[in-house]
């Protein structure tokens, strides 16, 4: 069985990665991995823009946003979230997990934030030791902007730890020059991977910050991530297979380069949009300055959403998506993470259309 996957993360995966996907394994101990590994992580350097360590977890995208929280705070820390979102609120419930102390911005869905109010609650809440961001929000597919906020959080004493999972690859990212502190991925959102590969990129601010705290924490301990990678190995068995596939989707990454998959990714995401507005939907995200290139979310009050998702998928094995909270019965969408083409978005209009025809003579 095959489906297309027009959903916001994993995609498909191109056959020359699921060919090194179906090949034996190597031993983690020995020089082949180191070997590997030290490519790798050069090569994660590449992508996420930066002279820093870039680590690789085995967890899905969740896994590393604990993984932030638990090596750099302590109980009762003041942290801010800035909340755009389905996944700026899964920050805010973490935090709370962990009996951080949070100060959160609330912003409509489709918006992005606001750094006159991030400046604000800083300046009034002093011993906020974190800013989490997400970047590029995954339910609403609204981009918001780094580089301001790095550029304003580093002259303060916290952190800026971003959510890049579904982000990174397909949206301009420097991680060394916007002041980002902690960065995080996941393998099955940009990376053409199946899920269970994380990647955290650490500033010299969050290493240095990383001592102080207190929170428990075993598996997740970057002390230990960062002294195995110097010998180019994981504390723990990594996931082998899914380290080898990520050296080789690397290399495709880098060698098309990352300015051209981004560029065609947004041509791709216009092309879908105006496709999708032409058949009736409405675009969700009015500002066109933050749209992300990933995801398609669109509007609809004629189309009931679960029986579309359930008609692509059974008849035309075609996985699309919808919305999130509170927009689960109102939103579709469209995403962009597989390398489709345009022939495959006329298609599934084609098949949207074909489910609403019916509809209508019912
Ligand atoms: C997918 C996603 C996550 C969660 O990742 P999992 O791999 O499902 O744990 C978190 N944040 C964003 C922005 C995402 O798109």
């Amino acid at each position: 069985m095959s489906k297309k996957l027009f959903t916001p993360g994993p995609g498909n995966i191109p056959q020359f990665i699921r060919v090194q996907l179906a090949k034996d394994i190597i031993h983690h101990r020995m020089g082949d991995y180191q070997h590997v590994l030290f490519e790798v992580a050069n090569k994660l350097r590449r992508v996420f823009q930066t002279v820093e360590d870039v680590l690789i977890l085995t967890t899905s995208g969740t896994g590393a946003m604990e993984s932030a929280i638990v090596n750099f705070f302590s109980k009762g820390d003041e942290v801010l979230v800035i909340n755009t979102g389905f996944f700026g609120e899964r920050f805010i419930q973490i935090c709370k997990t962990f009996a951080l102390t949070v100060h959160s911005l609330d912003y409509e869905w489709g918006s992005t934030y606001q750094l006159d109010d991030v400046k604000r609650v800083l300046t009034e809440h002093p011993n906020i030791k974190g800013v989490f961001v997400t970047y590029h929000e995954t339910s609403t597919g609204v981009v918001n902007n780094l580089k301001d906020l790095g550029e304003f959080v580093r002259h303060t004493n916290a952190l800026l730890i971003a959510d890049c999972i579904s982000g990174m690859i397909h949206h301009p990212f420097n991680f060394d020059e916007w002041h980002v502190d902690c960065a995080l991925a996941s393998s099955q959102k940009g990376f053409l991977l199946p899920p269970g590969l994380a990647f955290v990129a650490l500033s010299k601010k969050a290493k240095e910050r990383m001592e102080y705290a207190t929170l428990p924490k075993y598996f997740w301990d970057y002390s230990k991530y960062l002294s195995y990678y110097k010998r180019g190995q994981n504390p723990y068995t990594p996931s082998i297979s899914l380290v080898l596939a990520l050296n080789v989707a690397l290399d495709y990454l880098l060698e098309k380069g990352i300015d051209k998959v981004i560029e065609e990714k947004r041509k791709l995401r216009e092309y879908s949009e105006a496709k999708l507005t032409e058949i009736g939907f409405t675009s969700f995200i009015k500002d066109e300055s933050i749209k992300g290139n990933v995801l398609v979310p669109v509007l609809t009050n004629d189309v009931d959403i679960d029986k579309l998702v359930e008609f692509l998928d059974n008849r035309y094995d075609i996985s699309v998506s919808k919305g999130q909270g509170k927009y689960a019965d109102k939103m579709l969408r469209v995403g962009l993470l597989s390398e489709f083409t345009e022939e495959d978005i006329d298609n599934l209009v084609e098949k949207i259309l074909e489910y609403k025809a019916i509809n209508e003579t019912e």
